[in-house]
């Protein structure tokens, strides 16, 4: 695995969790590997009983207190307690402030909750007083909850529940949980290897970028495009109106070909006028390889 070149992306991974460590890999035989298996399945304590799960599962706190609690919890938050005093005034409120209330909406027993949008239709979900908030992230770092991502537990607290800036506490709360950071692999492949660009001679190889947009000079230019020679690392650099494939196939004939002759080769970073029909057509004409 430490020796191949090309490997899935999932055992590239290992291989990189693993090079920090000198390390030896001898194959051992099931029938003579039973030293490991006794250790893997070493009895551990007694499974933790359905009742105590249900407990243990979700937000209890928020699940157990009662409705005068949490009432008497969200008077306390001075944000939310704001809101509660403002919302029997609805009719009489500014239409800035009654679009900020639209969706708030307070029960018989006098709880503030507020519409959220779900896939299928509107839902009201409890607004969460500060005190209360953190009995949420156990949602995401409660060992049965399972550490998900941002969305996943963005959306799971969503579902039942609602408190202002939700998405950016528990985006910044599961960015920070330590044990995510110290036991998740990253999710994205790492970066391929450099390859080096051999070059053969001088004018063999061209690099072609265009930089800009720039603020307009006086001539009318935004752009600049600069073709540089591989092996000299010689740029020669051309201010022009536009990044049409015609202005740049002009540039590559009168400014490399007609002073250099033909490359064997351009470089470019394949933007669109690189690719268009014109300059397909003028690569061609010269027997040069894009
Ligand atoms: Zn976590």
């Amino acid at each position: 695995m430490m020796k191949t070149r090309k490997l899935a992306p999932r055992l590239t991974r290992w291989a990189l969790c693993l090079q920090e460590f000198d390390f030896e890999v001898i194959y051992k035989s099931g029938r003579i590997h039973k030293d490991v298996d006794c250790l893997s399945r070493n009895p551990v304590g007694d499974p933790i009983e359905a009742k105590d799960v249900t407990e243990r599962t979700l937000v209890v706190n928020v699940e157990t207190l009662t409705s005068e609690e949490i009432r008497e919890r969200q008077l306390r938050d001075p944000k939310i307690s704001k809101i509660m005093r403002l919302l029997p005034k609805y009719e009489h409120l500014s239409c800035r402030d009654r679009k900020k209330l639209k969706k708030f909406h307070i029960n018989e027993q006098g709880l503030l909750y507020r519409k959220v949008e779900n896939h299928s239709a509107d839902k009201l979900c409890i607004v969460i007083p500060r005190c209360l908030r953190k009995d949420l992230y156990s949602m995401h770092d409660d060992p049965l909850s399972g550490h998900l991502g941002q969305k996943k537990t963005f959306e799971r607290i969503n579902s039942r529940f609602y408190f202002p800036g939700m998405r950016k506490y528990i985006n910044r709360y599961v960015k920070t949980c330590v044990e995510c950071q110290t036991r998740k692999f990253p999710t994205v492949p790492p970066a391929g290897l450099l390859q080096p660009i051999i070059v053969g001679g001088v004018c063999e190889k061209f690099g072609l970028d265009i930089l800009g947009p720039f603020p307009k000079s006086l001539r009318d230019n935004k752009y600049i495009i600069v073709g540089t020679e591989y092996l000299t690392r010689f740029a020669i650099v051309r201010a022009l109106p536009d990044s049409t494939a015609a202005l740049i196939a002009s540039f590559v004939v009168e400014n490399i070909i007609c002073q250099f002759g033909s490359p064997r080769e351009f470089l470019t970073d394949r933007g669109v006028q690189f690719r268009s029909a014109v300059m397909k057509e003028t690569f061609n004409l010269l027997h040069t390889k894009h």
